[in-house]
């Protein structure tokens, strides 16, 4: 069976990001495979544990996708602070005499944003509204590499690792199925250590957050990695929730045009025709100058001139996304963008250091929690969302009362179709089919 037919039926989507069909994106022939090992949202350490722990897996992995793409080049894109698993990575490549190379970036952020990786590693620019694709490459993280092995074994995505850190009494690296719920992950890093408290999903500059009373009905899907408990009235809990008509009122009043969020903004700065402080004068306006309102459709919501750059507290990260809400309601597009675009000449002195970023987010106290060694935890009931990429969602082929078998198909998507399949992640009984699939585990023929 060929690579890619495996990689479908595993259902194996980006496992870092918004989950893009991988057996589509792979569907390519270019000269660059990178790989992105940057983990560069401030404290996540999933990508971290897995290189360590699976080196060689993910060597194996590139190696074999590069011979189907034609890819040349084979490179790991990692922050060179990242000692350990450098030399861990070293190591497997020698043993395995493979062709793969390392690229050492800075400790900035966004360093692992898949344009800027792209012109790290090649010195092209993607053009505006493009994909790596568009100049000779393809970029898959870490734990995508890992989940693309797995499928080559005929092993489908069934689970994730997940940091979790903040206000935690045990702040700790867990191995769950998808569709665990986050109360139980919380609770297997010993609950929190606040009473009122919000966990973001993902990273903390572009996770999603829920409150702790919403924990037991929000499920690990295939594309979280890490969980961050955070008093609800935290700096970046407040930021991020702050409604927009709070952010467009004050931004009629306060936006004083410093132009700083357009001039740390990467993808200005890799040469794109971004500049939110634009669209952040036009918002305020009661006339708006449609040109301008359609560069937020090229916004990919970083969250740096939200969080970082702003000194007034707007946030044109929420206006670029109601922007584009609004434009894709009347059909409006982001429209390709020239191939010949060249990146703008501060790019270089305009990174935002990790360590800078956490200190602006208030976070700095959490970067050091060490964390307890790897707990698997085995839930008696899954929740498994038929939509967890890109896409259609699966469709469910399972009904309520279907005994099921972990790793079984249970929601299918045809193989030329955006989309993924499902599997089952537990044994048991399937007691719910919506747009989720709820499996109960069964013991000794009782549901438990
Ligand atoms: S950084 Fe803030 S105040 Fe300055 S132009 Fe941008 S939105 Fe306005
Ligand atoms: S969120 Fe802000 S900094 Fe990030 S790409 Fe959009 S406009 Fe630029």
């Amino acid at each position: 069976m060929d690579l890619l037919q495996k990689i479908y039926e595993a259902g194996v989507v980006g496992a870092g990001g918004a989950g893009f069909p991988t057996h589509i994106k792979l569907n390519c022939q270019v000269e660059y495979f990178i790989i992105n090992a940057a983990e560069c949202e401030p404290l996540l350490n999933t990508d971290k544990y897995l290189m360590a722990t699976k080196s060689e897996e993910m060597i194996k992995a590139i190696e074999e996708v590069s011979k189907h793409i034609g890819a040349k080049h084979l490179i790991i894109a990692i922050k060179k602070k990242y000692n350990k698993e450098i030399g861990i990575l070293k190591d497997a490549i020698e043993r395995l005499n493979s062709k793969v190379q390392l690229f050492y970036l800075d400790n900035y952020y966004p360093a692992g944003d898949e344009q800027m990786m792209v012109y790290e590693v090649t010195g092209r620019s993607i053009p505006e509204a493009g994909i790596p694709l568009d100049v000779g490459a393809v970029v898959s993280n870490v734990g995508t590499l890992v989940n693309i092995h797995d499928a080559m074994k005929d092993k489908p995505v069934t689970e994730k690792y997940i940091t979790v850190v903040g206000e935690v009494k045990n702040p700790i690296m867990i191995k769950v199925p998808v569709g665990i719920s986050i109360k139980e992950c919380i609770e297997a890093a010993g609950g929190s250590t606040i009473k009122d408290y919000a966990i973001i999903i993902g990273g903390p500059m572009m996770g999603t957050i829920i409150d702790d009373d919403e924990s037991d009905e929000n499920y690990i899907k295939k594309t979280d990695g890490s969980l961050i408990v955070l008093p609800k009235d935290h700096y970046i809990v407040e930021r991020k929730r702050k409604p927009l008509k709070t952010i467009i009122n004050e931004t009629r009043s306060a936006c004083i045009q410093c132009r700083y969020c357009t001039d740390l903004c990467h993808r200005y700065l890799i040469g794109h025709k971004l500049r939110p402080h634009k669209i952040m004068r036009n918002i305020g306006m009661s006339e708006h100058d449609a040109e301008i309102m359609k560069e937020a459709l090229i916004c990919c919501e970083c969250g740096i001139c939200e969080l970082y750059s702003c000194p007034m507290g707007l946030s044109p990260r929420l206006v670029n996304t109601y922007i584009k809400g609004e434009l894709r309601k009347g059909g409006i597009r982001p429209e390709k963008g020239s191939k010949d675009i060249e990146s703008r000449e501060m790019i270089e002195y305009r990174k935002i250091p990790t360590t800078r970023l956490m200190a602006r987010l208030d976070i700095l106290k959490y970067y050091d929690q060490k964390l307890d060694d790897v707990k698997e935890l085995l839930p008696k009931k899954v929740s498994i969302p038929l939509s967890q990429h890109i896409g259609k969602p699966a469709k469910a082929i399972v009904s309520v009362g279907d005994n099921v078998a972990k790793d079984q198909l249970i929601g299918q998507i045809e193989r030329n179709d955006m989309g993924a399949n499902i599997h089952a992640t537990i044994d048991g009984k399937v007691i719910e089919v919506s747009d989720k699939i709820v499996i109960l585990k069964e013991d000794n023929g009782v549901i438990s």
